[in-house]
């Protein structure tokens, strides 16, 4: 049956930043397909109407308040989950967050907060969560890159830097992995309205109208867009798709 490979019942899913924005984009995705969820955020009031929300798709879903960048914080998270939920068969790395300045205003510890939040988060929580997605039998890493992955920014200095080495992490995972059956992927999204790029309308002028000019789609990415996708990769569909970096962008990444 073709629906069963895009069945997610009787797994549970972990994703980091899931409380709002595209996390919660995918995390509804996952619901609708049958997963359990754990949202990982350090915002308890966004985190509690997440899993309200997620609840009413008829799963189960627990929020873990964990800062994603604290390694003794992202152990005991993935224990609690174990613990909660009973195994973790997907990981979504999509905590992200942006500093906008130039390389040469950029402080070392803004460049460090922006690397931690975005790059060595995935670290931790792969390396934490990997006994468990091992288990698994066919476990799922889903890290969430960018267009910066691919181009560069003035003001994305370090923010570039991660979404960058995301792709190359997401890589060497992939080939580590694949004798555990672990399928590691990432998703580069497009210009995507939601908290993150509301800033950056506006503190980057004309950013709204180049985005808009610049994507054949002819429009901003919504949080829906990043539902399928992350059903896909997520769903045993795509058990012989590792190491990709697929761009969610409205055919953004190719308009020449
Ligand atoms: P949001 O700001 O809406 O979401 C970011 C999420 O990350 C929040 O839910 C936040 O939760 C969580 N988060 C940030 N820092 C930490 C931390 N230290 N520990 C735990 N959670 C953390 O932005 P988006 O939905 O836009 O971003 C999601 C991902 O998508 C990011 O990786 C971003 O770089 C990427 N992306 C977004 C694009 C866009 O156009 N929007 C384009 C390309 C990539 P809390 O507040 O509870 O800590």
């Amino acid at each position: 049956m073709t629906s069963s490979r895009f069945d997610l019942r009787g797994k549970v899913a972990v994703v980091t930043g899931g409380n709002g924005g595209i996390g919660l984009g995918m995390a509804h995705g996952l619901a609708d397909a049958g997963a359990d969820l754990a949202v990982v955020g350090r915002n308890e009031a966004k985190s509690a109407a997440a899993v309200a929300d997620l609840k009413q798709r008829g799963v189960k879903a627990i929020a873990v308040t964990t800062d994603v960048t604290d390694k003794a914080a992202v152990a005991a998270m993935v224990d609690r989950v174990v613990k909660d939920l009973g195994r973790i068969d997907i990981l979504i790395n999509n905590a992200g967050m942006s500093i906008r300045k130039p390389p040469h205003e950029l402080e070392l510890d803004e460049w460090n907060k922006v690397i931690e939040t975005n790059l060595t988060s995935a670290f931790l929580c792969s390396k934490a969560a990997y006994p468990a997605l091992k288990a698994s039998g066919n476990g799922k890493v889903i890290n969430i890159g960018s267009m910066m992955s691919i181009f560069g920014a003035s003001f994305a200095t370090a923010y570039a830097a991660s979404k960058g080495g995301i792709v190359q992490y997401t890589r060497a995972c992939a080939n580590a992995w694949a004798p555990d059956n672990i399928q590691v992927n990432a998703i580069l999204p497009g210009w995507i309205d939601t908290d993150l790029t509301r800033g950056a309308r506006q503190q980057v002028s004309g950013l709204h109208e180049r985005v808009l000019a610049r994507t054949p789609a002819g429009r901003w990415g919504d949080i829906d867009d990043f539902a399928g996708i992350a059903v896909f990769l997520a769903s045993p569909a795509s058990v012989f798709v590792t190491g990709t970096a697929i761009p969610v962008d409205g055919g953004f990444s190719v308009m020449a």
